[in-house]
């Protein structure tokens, strides 16, 4: 298994390191093992709820709103082992995204209500931005969010919704003022219970063969307007400090690990590894996730000080997500044959499917942001190009 070795443990971690190694070997379920694609709710919940109870699934989040608190060194090691034991990853959308939004920008009433629920796992989120003629340019969005009264009345469409079919919860951006000046001065943020009537949600096929996603309508669905996150019409900077984290989030590089260690496992099937070509193309690889992750955790580190990482993100991203798919490059070149296989690759270490893995990562470059965008981030913000 591939390491984020540029840390020493000290003694205290490679405590903790141990307490986690030997927890996850008996706590995750066989079946949960080697996932590519999401697992479904039923079977990624259960696993959220123990992670949960052993007080390891929020090692981010303040410990004033039940979280971890946990050092970097603590979090890039939980990392690591859920790496090393194949764990899934756990959906990011209300860890990752609206619960730290809402402790910056939420009522008190939200955070009770939902932050709870959130790290528990009882209650699943979704994030509503895309629509069918708005993704890149998103502040084009036309779903209507109209006032009247102390409610707000949603017409429109979201797609691409990571796990709507499963979300109870969705954070939607909407048009709440059609006449802004400025097209993101008339947007607002909202948090849509999706049991409310008048949503109807579709799930989407993937080339991999998942439901990742799915398509959601709304048609004249009532919100109470005390679920507006931050201003009316003010959503557009609550949701760009979102679009931030999001994509840092994208440079975890639990993926890029377990990636790795698929490719050594398959190229160990087919004798692949003992061709010094291809072992020069594995250590390059290797030392690239390793940079990856060197620049991960200083962002972790920047972020828990409370700066803005900014435009950094944009290539922090780009770097993390083409790294995952040139190892799912390298693994498709190593497998031979059995490249095109649907069923999965027997190895000694277990089955890795190959063709599905290659399939997957096809769209880690264009979620949150594809990379010609990052690309344009980074020429304007951080280069300073016209
Ligand atoms: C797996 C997956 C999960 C997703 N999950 C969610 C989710 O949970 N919630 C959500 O709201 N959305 C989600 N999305 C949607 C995602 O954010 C959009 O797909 C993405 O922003 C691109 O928008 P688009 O699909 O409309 O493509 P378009 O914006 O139509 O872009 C098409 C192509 O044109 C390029 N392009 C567009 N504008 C420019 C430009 N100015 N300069 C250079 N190139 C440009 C793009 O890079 C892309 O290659 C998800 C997408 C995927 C693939």
């Amino acid at each position: 298994m591939s390491s984020l070795s540029f840390l020493v443990d000290s003694p205290q971690d490679a405590k903790f390191r141990a307490e986690v190694s030997t927890w996850m070997a008996e706590n995750l379920p066989e079946d949960l093992r080697g996932w590519s694609t999401r697992p479904p709710r039923e079977m990624i919940q259960p696993w959220h709820f123990k992670l949960y109870e052993r007080g390891w699934i929020a090692p981010h989040w303040p410990k004033e709103y039940g979280g971890m608190e946990a050092s970097i060194s603590e979090q890039l090691i939980l990392q690591e082992e859920l790496s090393r034991a194949g764990a899934p990853i756990l959906s990011r959308q209300a860890l990752g995204h609206i619960g730290p939004i809402l402790m910056h920008h939420g009522t008190d009433a939200q955070k009770k209500g939902h932050l709870p629920q959130m790290l528990s796992g009882e209650v699943m989120w979704c994030q509503g931005y895309s629509e069918p003629s708005s993704g890149s340019d998103l502040a084009s969005l036309k779903t209507r969010g109209e006032v009247n009264g102390d409610e707000i009345v949603i017409n429109g469409q979201k797609i691409w919704t990571t796990g709507g079919h499963f979300a109870d919860w969705m954070y939607a951006l909407v048009r709440t003022n059609p006449d802004a000046p400025k097209k993101q001065g008339g947007i607002s943020m909202v948090l849509i219970d999706l049991k409310t009537p008048g949503i109807t949600i579709r799930p989407i096929m993937t080339i991999a063969d998942d439901e990742e996603f799915a398509e959601v309508f709304f048609d004249d669905v009532r919100v109470p307007i005390t679920n507006l996150v931050g201003d009316l019409n003010d959503g557009w900077s609550v949701a760009k400090a979102l679009l931030a984290s999001e994509r840092i989030g994208n440079a975890n590089p639990q993926m890029a690990l377990q990636c790795l260690d698929k490719l050594q496992r398959v190229a160990k099937a087919t004798g692949a590894v003992n061709d010094p070509v291809f072992q020069d193309k594995v250590t390059q690889l290797e030392l690239d996730v390793l940079a990856q992750s060197a620049v991960f955790a200083h962002a972790v580190q920047q972020a828990k000080a409370g700066m803005d990482i900014g435009a950094g993100s944009s290539f922090m991203k780009i770097v993390a997500t083409e790294n995952i798919q040139r190892i799912a490059d390298l693994m498709f070149e190593a497998a031979g044959g059995h490249a095109a296989d649907v069923e999965p690759m027997d190895t000694e270490e277990g089955p890795v499917d190959v063709s599905v893995l290659w399939r997957e990562v096809r769209r880690i470059t264009i979620y949150a942001g594809s990379s010609e965008i990052q690309r344009n981030i980074t020429a304007k913000r951080v280069l300073g190009l016209p």
